[in-house]
């Protein structure tokens, strides 16, 4: 479904992305591990084309989305994306932030985009708070609403950058089942996080990241339990 290769990226002569290559099949999750910095939220980005890469290729459903040629938008359509925090738009219902992509973008029906919504909404719990506010919300609510709206647009990927990183530890869990739920009906998935436990359980495929090149990468269980790499292993230890 996803593929990158030889991804290449610099901030101001810094190397960020370094010749990296990660392919991501249907219904896979992945998790991308690594310290901060390591560029973990850079791939993500290039992928949604927030960030344009200055070399390598990256490629959608076969398509070659890396070519500025490329309509940005219509590449996003395809893809979710989910960051840390202050992911709502803070003057809109829980409704309109989820309704506004799918109307606007999509052309939806605001009848047909609600009725979606309200579905998603009803599937994870928060049908009663369509109306609210995000400042109503609590943080884990107002994430999963987030993940909702990404949901809105039928992805085919969905990229989620730290999305409980910035939660309090009691709301985490349930931003946590939410992505198990999604993993269990088969959606495509890239994440990055510092919860190795969460990564261990979830994720189908580890990237460990180090200097913006994959250092190592396979089952959770390898990468985690029986890391060949030395500065995995090195990571691994400071974290634990
Ligand atoms: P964390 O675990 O802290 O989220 P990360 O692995 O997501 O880290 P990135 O955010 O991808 O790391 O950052 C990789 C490097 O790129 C860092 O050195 C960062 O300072 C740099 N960087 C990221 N975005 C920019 C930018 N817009 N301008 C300049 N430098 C940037
Ligand atoms: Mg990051």
């Amino acid at each position: 479904l996803l593929r990158c290769r030889g991804l290449r990226k610099e901030f101001a002569g810094q190397v960020v992305l370094d010749r990296l290559d990660l392919t991501v099949d249907e219904h896979r999750v992945v998790a991308l591990i690594g310290a901060s910095g390591s560029g973990k939220s850079t791939l993500l980005r290039c992928v949604n084309l927030l960030e344009e890469v200055d070399d390598g290729t990256i490629e959608l459903d076969g398509e070659d989305i890396s070519d500025p040629r490329v309509d940005a938008d219509r590449v996003r359509r395809r893809i979710g994306m989910v960051f840390q925090a202050y992911n709502l738009f803070p003057h809109l219902s829980v409704l309109d932030n989820i309704t506004l992509a799918p109307r606007r973008v999509h052309r939806r029906a605001r009848a047909e985009a609600e009725a979606q919504a309200r579905d998603l909404l009803d599937r994870v719990g928060l049908g009663a708070k369509a109306h609210a506010f995000p400042d109503g919300l609590s943080g884990g609510q107002q994430q999963r609403v987030a993940i909702v709206r990404a949901l809105a647009n039928s992805p085919r990927l969905m990229l989620l950058d730290e999305v409980t990183s910035a939660l309090d530890p009691e709301l985490v869990g349930e931003v946590l089942t939410m992505i198990r739920d999604l993993k269990a009906d088969g959606m495509t998935m890239v994440l990055a996080t510092h919860e190795m436990g969460f990564a261990r359980e979830v994720a189908d495929e580890v990237c460990f990241l180090d200097a913006g090149r994959v250092v190592e990468s396979g089952p959770p269980e390898q990468v985690l339990g029986e890391p060949t790499q030395a500065r995995t292993r090195q990571f691994l230890r400071r974290i634990i």
